[in-house]
């Protein structure tokens, strides 16, 4: 053997599957590859062909990019090697339904998916997109039998980001100078600790006291924006992809960079702000390990209560799927 090739180096390819490629699916694998997150995207669809139409499509990207990313269409098996599996497989709300209306169908997909993914002797982490993402997430939680950390659903991370947009607006900030989060579920029920939402290191309640400008601004409703929005997106395109796309493109990065970021995702409660055996919306340190730790932040009183009724709506929900 000459000398030097002996040497054996490990080099770890990172990958990343998405279940899905729907409009969240291929948006998604578009927002990785054209970022460069990791080595290899991963798609796979019940219909076949729609996954390899994405895959050619998304191939002919590579020229033009920073990086080779490879695309490819795989199979349940080919999940063994996988970091992180991205479920976006599902329905959209129709017009007029919430999001907990398509829980029956998205349960049933995801039992179709999370048992054969098992399987194949996955041992990654899940990042659960499908609605109601909360739900869904605690679902896939049971039936995967991985560590909490391991299971992430995206929560109220789209929503926080919404909400940042908004208040970034409106006072001709740039959205990544405002600390704000929605909590809760990822849904009408949802809540915003504005005692904790600042920009520039002022509380924006603050704000609004000091600033005349901000008189008409009224609270509730930027929260009833938040929840809306994604509605009024659907009802003039059919269904919402770019912004989670990149949202779940974010959260990957925190995972497979151990970024150690904080970011609003949904995660098991095990005593946190009282509450254990729900899956819900709060701050958590995301890394390689996944859920790092939880980040338990003090509410007022009346704050609390809000956070609190959410998580009894996803509660109610969540004793309606067998788990
Ligand atoms: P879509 O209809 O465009 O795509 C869904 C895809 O899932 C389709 O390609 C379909 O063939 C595939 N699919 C269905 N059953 C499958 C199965 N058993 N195995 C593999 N693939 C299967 O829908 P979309 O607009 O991409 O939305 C997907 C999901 O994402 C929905 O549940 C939607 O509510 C959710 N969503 C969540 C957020 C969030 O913030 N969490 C935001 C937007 C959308």
């Amino acid at each position: 053997m000459e000398k030097g090739l002996g040497v054996c180096v490990t080099i770890n390819r990172s990958k990343v599957v998405i279940v899905g490629a729907g409009l969240v699916g291929s948006s998604t694998a578009f927002s990785l590859i054209t970022q460069g997150v990791c080595d290899e995207v991963m798609i796979i669809d019940i219909n076949k062909n729609k996954a390899h139409g994405e895959v050619m499509d998304l191939c002919h990207c590579v020229e033009y990019l920073n990086r080779n990313v490879k695309v490819t269409e795989g199979d349940y098996k080919d999940c063994e090697d996988a970091d992180i599996v991205v479920i976006t497989a599902g329905a959209p709300p129709k017009v007029g339904q919430t999001r907990l209306d398509t829980l029956e169908l998205s349960a049933k997909i995801a039992k179709a998916i999370v048992e054969p993914i098992m399987s194949s002797g996955f041992r990654g982490h899940f990042i659960v997109v499908s609605n109601p993402v909360d739900v869904i997430a605690h679902y896939v939680y049971k039936l995967s039998g991985l560590p909490k950390n391991q299971v992430i659903g995206t929560g109220t991370a789209m929503d926080s980001a919404r909400l940042k947009y908004f208040i970034g607006d409106l006072m001709h900030i740039d959205p990544r100078s405002v600390q704000a989060y929605t909590m809760g579920e990822h849904g009408d029920s949802q809540m915003c600790p504005w005692s904790l939402v600042t920009v520039g290191g002022k509380r924006f309640i603050d704000i609004l006291e000091d600033n005349r400008e901000f008189d008409e601004v009224n609270l509730d409703e930027l929260v009833r924006r938040v929840t809306r929005v994604g509605f009024d997106i659907l009802e003039v395109k059919g269904t919402t992809c770019y912004g989670i796309a990149t949202t779940v493109s974010g959260i990957i990065k925190a995972i497979l960079n151990d970024e150690n970021k904080i970011i609003p995702v949904s995660t098991l409660l095990e005593g946190e702000f009282g509450e254990k055996d729900v899956f819900c919306g709060v701050p958590v340190i995301l890394n390689r390990s996944g859920v790092q730790d939880i980040v338990e932040v003090h509410m007022t009183v009346e704050e609390l209560e809000k956070f609190k009724k959410s998580i009894g709506v996803i509660r109610d929900y969540t004793n309606k799927i067998e788990i």
